[in-house]
């Protein structure tokens, strides 16, 4: 696909990728037809952009384009979508944003991949920031911040960076073909979007992609499923480097006392080992976000990086909101916002990061199991309130694996004019905390069933905090 000009392509799904796809595929000559099932406000204003810059838009359907030879799937469209299943059967090749960018990108550019349940976008943060550190014309990209597809082509300077640290999601794995990252790391697999994918196998294999030929493979030695993965979906000639929270062996990183330690990119990994950074210029310090330091570490290390500059990378990092972020303290009470935390795994990293915590939590649970959740942090557990759709299910989990933790639940309906959730929320949180004490927003549950989207619930709970002391 890498050339498109006069090729007839269908972008399908007008969400966060499409849109700067559709200008990519514009930009290489492609006639470009995108289609979306929705049809309101917002979809109008982006469609009239696209037209103006000379795609064709349908709205409110989603037919398959007559002549199309090629469609670029939004990650998130299930492929069990009428568009696409009538798109595999018409024999059209379907790809996604990622694996066209892939393909469209210029040979000499380096992409170092990061996947996993969680700790994606803090880490490919880390890794850019690294990079830089270095010297490196490196550019993070994904979800949050620069779309892949836009990295890849020249800006209006005409630049194009030479490096990518990459976040790619399970969606995007799964639509990308012939993606060979030369370097790439899985940070850990947990349940989440089991309804999509279909199981924790598929959304895990889905991950393993990201191991290709050559890739060199950098795994979480604490997760099975990471080493699994590259053991199984990963190249068996091409290095594979491990990196974990405790001492390392030989072809590792680790930490060693306070120190964040390479040997696996050294002269001699049977004797010697390379000093990279302390534990204290690791933010937030919490022992998961470690592991991601040490998987950004590790992916700069392969790419060539000096020892030096992973310690001035971490420091120069500035930590992503919403991803355990200290709001504000009040009588000995920390109030601390993970709105991000939208999974159990997200959640149990967080929770464990404290002694004692008021917990609020609640939303959608995507189908995930909180049991396990439940049982390990329940000593940590002063009190929880609980909102949202499934907080049945975490009531129930409470009252059997902490008994001794009172719940407190909130439901958004039953409130007096003026006040928020947030409000109500934060004053029992606050009534249930003692000095010492942090009231978490951990929520292992994404938000979109009484917020827009994660920022917002995080947002509000900040502002609600603030409010109230
Ligand atoms: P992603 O982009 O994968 O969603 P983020 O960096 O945005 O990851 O972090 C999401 C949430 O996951 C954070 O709020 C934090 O609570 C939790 N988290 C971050 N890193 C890890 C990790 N390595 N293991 C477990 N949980 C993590």
């Amino acid at each position: 696909a890498g050339d498109l000009s006069g090729r007839n392509v269908c972008v399908a799904g007008l969400g966060v990728s499409g849109p700067p796809v559709a200008r990519a595929l514009l930009a290489r000559g492609a006639r470009v037809t995108v289609v979306d099932g929705r049809d309101d406000e917002a979809s109008r204003s982006v469609a009239a952009e696209l037209t103006a810059a000379g795609a064709e838009v349908v709205l409110g359907a989603t037919p398959l384009p007559q002549d199309c030879d090629l469609v670029v799937t939004s990650p998130g469209w299930r492929p069990d979508s009428p568009l696409l299943v009538r798109a595999a059967e018409a024999g059209v090749e379907v790809v996604g944003d990622v694996e066209l960018a892939w393909r469209l990108k210029p040979a000499d550019q380096m992409w170092l991949a990061i996947t996993g349940t969680n700790g994606k976008t803090t880490t490919v943060r880390m890794l850019e920031a690294i990079l830089r550190a270095d010297g490196r014309d490196a550019l993070a990209v994904g979800n949050v911040g620069t779309p892949v597809v836009e990295a890849v082509l020249p800006d209006a300077g005409g630049h194009v960076h030479d490096i990518l640290a990459v976040e790619l999601s399970s969606f995007q794995l799964h639509w990308s073909e012939s993606l060979r990252p030369f370097a790439a790391a899985v940070l850990n697999v947990a349940p989440d979007h089991l309804d999509w994918h279909g199981g924790l196998e598929p959304y895990a294999r889905a991950k393993g992609r990201i191991f290709a030929r050559d890739t060199i493979r950098v795994v979480n030695t604490a997760d099975t499923w990471s080493v699994r993965l590259a053991e199984e979906e990963g190249d068996p000639h091409a290095p594979l480097v491990g990196f974990g929270l405790g001492t390392p062996r030989a072809g590792e990183l680790g930490v060693v006392e306070d120190l964040l330690v390479d040997r696996a990119f050294v002269d001699d990994p049977g004797t010697s080992a390379e000093e990279l950074a302390g534990l204290t210029d690791v933010q937030p310090r919490a022992p998961h976000n470690v592991a991601n330091a040490l998987a950004a570490a590790a992916l700069a290390r392969a790419a060539g990086v000096r020892p030096e500059s992973v310690r001035a990378g971490l420091r120069d990092f500035t930590p992503e909101p919403h991803r355990i972020a200290f709001v504000a303290s009040s009588g000995g009470v920390d109030y601390v916002d993970d709105s991000k935390a939208t999974n159990p795994h997200a959640a149990a990293a967080s929770l464990g990061s404290y002694r004692s915590v008021v917990w609020i939590a609640g939303g959608l649970l995507k189908g995930a199991e909180v049991d396990d959740l439940v049982r390990e942090s329940a000593d940590r557990l002063r009190a929880a309130v609980l909102i949202g759709a499934d907080r049945a299910r975490l009531r129930e989990a409470l009252e059997k694996h902490a008994p001794h933790v009172p719940v407190v639940e909130v439901d958004a309906a039953g409130l007096p004019e003026g006040r928020t959730v947030m409000d109500a929320v934060v004053a029992e949180a606050s009534a249930a905390a003692r000095e010492g004490d942090t009231v978490l927003l951990a929520p292992a549950a994404a938000s979109m069933d009484m917020f827009a989207n994660y920022p917002e619930r995080g947002r509000l709970f900040a502002e609600a905090v603030r409010r109230a002391l």
